[in-house]
């Protein structure tokens, strides 16, 4: 069997950097915490037989989050040959909290003192014969980043496959009395490899063990921490984590040269920090990011490229192929298919590109700086009055990119009430298969403004926050909010390769999407909107698709966009893509394809400002794309419960365009209609929801455990 090599570390250590450049691999890198909650495996380049495996990032070995079990089952249970422990040494107390740990656990284990071209930078000296010898195993210098002692890292982890592990840790005598105490009650019951991780987790009184060494053992260390607590006043995992501190203090205190440090008071990134993340500014500055970031991409940058292509595509493409193909004696209806149904839909929706483009390459930059994760930060405060906590917004902010990969995050969540809700409700933020329906109807009816994308994402937010009051209230889910540990990571200048990597990979998901489900999609939208029912050649008026969306679309008309059966079946098509909203719309109304401006002159003629908007509320909020579905039914654990969720989802996108087309209306002066009624109704029963006392409170039963 291959070896295998574990890279462990916290979070933002650069262990994916490493694991990368250990592999040969590409997987995405973030300045940015919890993007590895599964662990991956690769092969380390150049050896035939080892394999590399990143565990997610963690700060220390207890079960309390997903990351943390995962990690500490793959250390504990399956036993790698060697642990890489990947250290920041620009953080180098707070890493070395979890390097205790990893040490205790018993495997051959190779510290990569990581970042060292920072710390070198900033005139911070290591002493790596001291750290190695205080520790007890080999450290070895890297900087993942360029590259730098990757190798040797590498070599000195193969080297120390087989040999014994080595830790040289000692606490306080007291300490280390309880510990052999305890060691003497569990020796047999567990590896003898491991029997001073064990010994010191059950000090912590780490209630999972209690299974794994049975009552008795439990019963006999519960004697000996409680006379340890007993000695102390403090309860053990207190104690237990104060000694791991003192220990390293004392290490980093003889290794650590930092007299010829720069590091004094504050770095650039605190002062930044205290304008960005501040108490008054933070939330002003996010908005006003927000703002730029759909200024740039869909106002105007952006939609210059757009409106390039879209002319390109409409006044040069479809022109040409129809000529083309008419003199290649191709039959009519395979032209009109072609023409319009293939180059018109897919068209419409690829001529967003540029404005997805300049869109992701943007969010990259904000998130590789290190940006988002300031966000998460300034915005915790206000999800943690809500019931949520900043992680469920990081969930969310990945969400914009795309649900389902949003949807997936919620698995870093650490209470299940928070994570159940965070992945109902993820989706509310417009993904970006969502975004080109907004420029459509920005640009269609509101002369571009950026507003309107800012408006959306606001009224998303805010869905989530009700939602979280609403399904606490009402739900089973009644559980506060996870504890939030997040380090703020200093910004950094992002890197190009990998900025252009991962743009170029979201922007190809986008055109991949439209050459799958938005050519399949308008495909059968061109076909039935073309034939009727005998399957005699009609106008679209005539067809199939208008039978079916006249039959249904009675139920839009409060919304303001159910007149025209056009908007109904682009929202049904937008449940297998949210790209079809468009794509549709393109194949429906712009069968000359005129491209961007003759699509929005046609949209712009059929809907009220009013009615726009709520047609785009109501696809933003209701139920998302299949696949997304199908990662709410897999972080749910049911199809009942992703059900359940759509049905809320839809609920509430019906009662949110209702009442937000009705008040346009009503306030753009025209005047009051019968639909004035349920709209009066749903808002009164979104209050209700909100601010009622809970009933059923006393019966709940609390999901904290899930
Ligand atoms: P992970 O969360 O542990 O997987 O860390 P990542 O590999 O995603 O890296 C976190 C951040 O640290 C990224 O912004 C990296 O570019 C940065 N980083 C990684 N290795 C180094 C290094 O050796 N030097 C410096 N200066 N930055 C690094
Ligand atoms: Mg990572």
């Amino acid at each position: 069997m291959a070896v295998r090599i574990a890279l462990a570390g916290n979070p933002n250590s650069g262990k994916t950097t490493m694991f990368n450049r250990l592999t040969g691999g590409s997987q995405r890198v973030g300045n940015w915490p919890g993007v590895t909650v599964e662990r991956k495996e690769g092969r380390l380049r150049g050896e035939e037989d080892a394999v590399i495996v990143d565990l997610p990032g963690i700060y220390s070995l207890s079960p309390y989050s997903p990351e943390e079990v995962v990690s500490r089952d793959f250390l504990l249970k399956d036993r790698p040959d060697a642990v890489i422990n990947i250290v920041d040494a620009s953080n180098l107390e707070r890493n070395l909290y979890l390097t205790t740990q990893i040490v205790e656990a018993g495997i051959p284990t190779v510290i990569a003192l990581n970042k060292m071209d920072a710390v070198a930078k900033e005139g911070t000296r290591i002493d790596l014969g001291k750290l190695s010898k205080a520790i007890g195993c080999p450290v070895v210098e890297t900087a993942a980043l360029k590259g730098d002692g990757v190798d040797d890292l590498a070599r000195a982890a193969l080297a120390a496959v087989g040999t014994e592990a080595g830790n040289a840790l000692r606490y306080s005598k007291e300490l280390e009395g309880h510990v052999s105490a305890v060691e003497g009650v569990i020796r047999g019951v567990v590896p003898a490899e491991a029997e001073r991780w064990h010994a010191l987790k059950l000090l912590e009184r780490d209630e999972r063990l209690r299974g794994d060494v049975g009552e008795g053992v439990w019963g006999r260390v519960e004697a000996v921490v409680s006379a340890m607590e007993a000695r102390k006043g403090d309860d053990a995992d207190s104690i237990v984590a104060e000694e791991r501190y003192s220990l390293i203090g004392r290490i980093v205190g003889e290794s650590v040269d930092r007299s010829g440090s720069t590091r004094r008071g504050e770095t650039v990134s605190d002062r930044i920090d205290r304008v960005v993340t501040g108490r008054w500014l933070g939330v002003p500055v996010f908005a006003a990011v927000m703002f730029a970031i759909y200024f740039i991409a869909i106002e105007t940058v952006g939609s210059w490229g757009t409106d390039a292509l879209n002319g390109y595509i409409g006044g040069t493409v479809m022109p040409a192929a129809e000529g083309w193909l008419t003199d290649a004696g191709v039959a009519e209806w395979l032209v009109g298919l072609i023409v319009n149904g293939i180059i018109g839909g897919v068209g419409a929706v690829v001529g967003f590109l540029p404005q997805m483009a300049v869109l992701f390459l943007i969010l990259v930059l904000l998130e590789e700086c290190g940006y988002m994760s300031r966000v998460a930060f300034v915005m915790d405060h206000l999800f943690r009055r809500f019931g949520l906590s900043g992680k469920s917004l990081i969930s969310v902010l990945v969400g914009m990119g795309c649900g389902v990969p949003g949807i997936l995050s919620t698995r870093a969540i650490q209470g299940e009430a928070e994570r159940r809700i965070t992945a109902m409700t993820v989706t509310f933020m417009p993904c970006s298969a969502k975004l080109p329906a907004v420029a459509l109807i920005a640009g269609a009816l509101f002369g571009r403004s950026a507003l309107v994308a800012i408006s959306v994402y606001f009224i998303g937010i805010l869905c989530i926050l009700m939602s979280g009051v609403i399904m606490k209230k009402w739900g089973s889910l009644a559980a506060p909010p996870s504890h939030f540990i997040m380090e703020l990571p200093p910004y950094h200048v992002p890197q190009a390769v990998s900025v252009a990597r991962s743009t170029l990979e979201r922007a190809w998901a986008f055109v991949r999407n439209a050459g799958t489900f938005v050519l399949l999609a308008c495909v059968a939208v061109w076909f039935l909107s073309s034939y009727d029912w005998g399957l005699n050649s009609v106008g679209a008026a005539d067809s199939m698709l208008a039978g079916i969306g006249n039959s249904l679309s009675w139920v839009f008309v409060p919304l303001g966009f159910g007149d025209d059966w056009e908007f109904t079946m682009a929202t049904l098509t937008g449940l297998l893509a949210k790209e079809n909203l468009v794509g549709t719309l393109g194949v429906l109304f712009d069968p000359g394809g005129a491209g961007g401006e003759g699509l929005w002159g046609a949209v712009g003629g059929a809907l009220t400002p009013a009615g726009g908007y709520a047609f785009l509320l109501f696809n933003m909020i209701c139920a998302p794309c299949v696949a997304a579905v199908a990662a709410m039914r897999h972080e749910l654990g049911s199809w009942k419960g992703a059900a359940k969720a759509v049905a809320y989802q839809c609920s509430l996108a019906y009662a949110v365009a209702l009442v937000a087309y009705q008040a346009v209306t009503l306030l753009s002066g025209g005047g009051l209609g019968w639909g004035i009624v349920p709209a009066a109704a749903a808002l009164a029963v979104l209050a209700y929801l909100l601010a009622a006392r809970d009933p059923f409170g006393p019966f709940r039963r609390s999901a904290r455990d899930g």
